[in-house]
């Protein structure tokens, strides 16, 4: 009895296998079963969400819960790394504070309430065309210009060339748009 109890201490250990203090004779029987969480997750190739660097990213999920998100090291463009923004993605996903539901607050009022987001996507291309009527300019100085500096567009990092056709056609041939910008570099 004795002795199984003083074989539990890792140093008695230590001397027992005449280990040096930093294998396996040190480590608890906990932490001879830990294994990664990855183990028996099923992977999928992916991009970072945050910025145009576009870093590759390997998703590992299980029982369709997401398990972890890693560095893809066959990624060209970053092999495997990932920097603390993109390794952390995991949390953008899985944070309980993360927000589910467009926001909206009315005009004078301190709080936000939650919108469906078709009513939201109803309310914005009212504003659009709102503001594009009183804005747009068809001449100026006997110029024909056709275009408003009243409404802009922002696009996201990970636009890529085909979407960003499709913003500029839409928001500048369509609409007129001129201030039409975004940080896809990918
Ligand atoms: S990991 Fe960092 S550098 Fe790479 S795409 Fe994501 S945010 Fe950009």
């Amino acid at each position: 009895m004795l002795p199984k109890l003083l074989s539990r201490w890792p140093l008695v250990r230590q001397i027992q296998t005449g280990g040096d203090g930093t294998g396996p004779e040190v480590m608890t029987e906990r932490t001879h079963t830990l294994g990664p969480r990855t183990n028996g997750a099923q992977v999928a190739r992916s991009v970072c969400p945050y910025c145009g660097v576009g870093c590759g990213q390997l998703i590992f999920h299980k029982d369709n819960k997401l398990v972890s998100i890693e560095g893809d090291p066959e990624s060209p463009i970053s092999r495997g790394r990932l920097c603390p923004k993109g390794a952390d993605s995991f949390e953008l996903l899985t944070h309980p504070h993360r927000e589910l539901k467009v926001k909206y607050r009315r005009p004078f009022s301190t709080d936000w309430e939650d919108l469906d987001l078709e009513v939201a996507m109803d309310m914005i291309a009212d504003r659009v065309w709102k503001s594009r009527e009183k804005s747009f300019v068809e001449t100026q100085d006997g110029q024909s210009l056709m275009q408003t500096k009243a409404i802009g567009h922002l696009g996201g990092a990970t636009l890529d060339n085909e979407e960003n056709y499709l913003i500029k056609k839409l928001f500048t041939g369509g609409l007129g748009m001129v201030c039409v910008s975004n940080q896809a570099r990918i």
